[in-house]
């Protein structure tokens, strides 16, 4: 008889569940910030609850998924088969199936996470199916009237009148928008039954503010605030913060082939590497990545971390400072865990406006980053191309070169609209190019003549996809140039 069981757990649909907002507004960025802060301490609640049935041993934790050692006794897979479905139950009851829990057991580390990965092919069996087959649904459609103006998933029963237009939503959601005025100043959570300030799935919940003494995890992620401290700046105010066009960069990062790398120790039975692993990743992610935005007077006003943990991150800011903050990012990684574990580290920055909800952005973001996992990897995909991050970092560089240009008055505008539009065309656009370059004003002074030059090393590249960086260096210096449409 072994004596341990190993328990691998997960939230599914995290990034659906905290982009789920009807909200576009103002309101957007602190709803936000409140789901994926539930999601953080759902994570914290189910550890917790299931270190009650036993002794556990945290074998990974972090970004909404957890695998566990648990000692066992006699009736250990009874009660984890209780325990799986009253968690279903309350989260269920909770957030009305937008989030779901998936939780498998084995003996072996390899078996537990198959176990999970087979519980999400049956999201809610343990609820919705009893001893005699298939039982109703807990809430059907029509229960849900009046629909909550945030979620439209519960129905209505309190009024906001605070921020904005009055609203009706549902308990939950009303629960979040107490959490999201907290945010600002809260770095963890601790569980209590006294004096709580907030509830999830019943647990009391206490928030630890600066000075209160270290939380066991650090859940605070960064989000730019006002400086009265106690408002967040609003994805607007964040657009307004970019260069040029008043755009967002909706940054998506993850780990290549990490579910690999788990699969391998997991089968070879290394989980003590594993452990250090996932703990450095989630180090990295969750304290390593915050440390970046906060220490930076450039980064800590306009970055905002949707969220940020476990093996990757999503966030947000002005779209000329994403891309900055994806070059530097990839550059901390490979210097950190990066290099400790031979990883690489792929990501999409996708431009968005400020005024429709951020999903859209994320979507895009998403489509991207498969484009660079679809290749070889380690690439970032932005600026309509997908780009090793040396090449990012050199095209990012001539575009901010351009920019300069163009506020030298060596370039303008229309040169730099035309010389977009001929690298988009094939061979023949290398004559209007070299036309161009002829009209690009006598050299007088020492920027003009650096343009000039920059124009004829690009016609002598041609033919090479050095064209392609050229293209996106365009592309940057339109966007940084382009004036503000109000
Ligand atoms: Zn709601």
């Amino acid at each position: 008889m072994s004596q341990k069981l190993y328990v691998a757990g997960e939230f599914y649909g995290i990034q659906k569940y905290v982009l789920g907002i009807t909200a576009a507004g103002a309101g957007q960025a602190k709803r936000l910030r409140a789901r994926s802060f539930v999601v953080q301490v759902l994570e914290e609640i189910a550890v917790d609850e299931l270190g009650e049935l036993g002794d556990i041993q945290v074998v990974m934790s972090g970004g909404g998924q957890f695998v566990l050692a648990l000692a066992t006794g006699e009736d250990m897979r009874a009660r984890l088969l209780a325990f799986r479905a009253e968690f279903q139950r309350r989260l269920f009851e909770e957030l009305g199936g937008e989030l779901s829990f998936n939780l498998g057991w084995a003996e072996s580390e390899a078996d537990a996470r198959r176990a999970r990965a087979g519980e999400r092919r049956r999201p809610w069996a343990a609820i919705m199916t009893g001893p005699d087959g298939w039982i109703h649904k807990p809430m059907r459609f029509s229960d849900i009237f009046p629909p909550c103006d945030v979620c439209r998933k519960r129905p209505a029963t309190e009024e906001w009148a605070a921020d904005g237009p009055p609203e009706s939503v549902c308990k939950r959601c009303d629960a979040d928008r107490r959490i999201g005025a907290e945010i600002p100043r809260v770095e963890g959570v601790r569980l209590t039954e006294q004096n709580a300030e907030a509830h999830l799935l019943g647990r009391g919940i206490r928030f630890v503010r600066p000075g209160d003494g270290g939380p066991g995890r650090m859940l605070h992620r960064h989000v730019p605030v006002h400086p009265n401290g106690n408002s967040l700046v609003t994805f607007e105010e964040i657009a307004a913060k970019a260069i040029g066009d008043d755009l967002l960069g909706v940054l998506k990062a993850d780990v290549d082939d990490f579910g690999a790398l788990i699969a391998r120790h997991s089968q070879a039975g290394s989980l003590e590497e594993l452990h250090r692993i996932s703990r450095d990743l989630d180090g990295f992610f969750s304290a390593a990545v915050q440390r970046m935005i906060v220490e930076s007077p450039e980064w800590k006003p306009a970055v905002y971390t949707v969220f940020s943990g476990g093996d990757d991150l999503l966030l947000v800011g002005p779209w000329d400072k994403m891309l900055d903050f994806a070059a530097a990012l990839e550059q901390a990684f490979s210097a950190g865990p990066g290099r400790l574990y031979n990883l690489k580290l792929s990501a999409a920055v996708s431009f968005m406006p400020p005024r429709i909800p951020i999903r859209h952005g994320v979507e895009r973001a998403e489509e991207d980053l498969k484009k660079a996992k679809a290749g070889s990897k380690n690439r970032c995909v932005t600026l309509h191309g997908v780009w090793g991050w040396e090449t990012l970092r050199r095209t990012l560089g001539e575009g901010r070169e351009l920019v300069r240009w163009w506020e030298c008055h060596a370039a303008n505008r229309d040169v730099l609209r035309r010389l977009y539009r001929y690298t988009t065309t094939d061979k023949p656009a290398a004559h209007l190019w070299a036309w161009e370059l002829r009209n690009f004003g006598s050299p007088r002074f020492e920027e003009a003549r650096l343009f000039r030059l920059w124009g004829k090393a690009v016609l002598a590249n041609w033919e090479k996809p050095s064209r392609e960086e050229t293209r996106a260096a365009l592309l940057y210096a339109l966007t940084a140039t382009r004036t503000r449409s109000h």
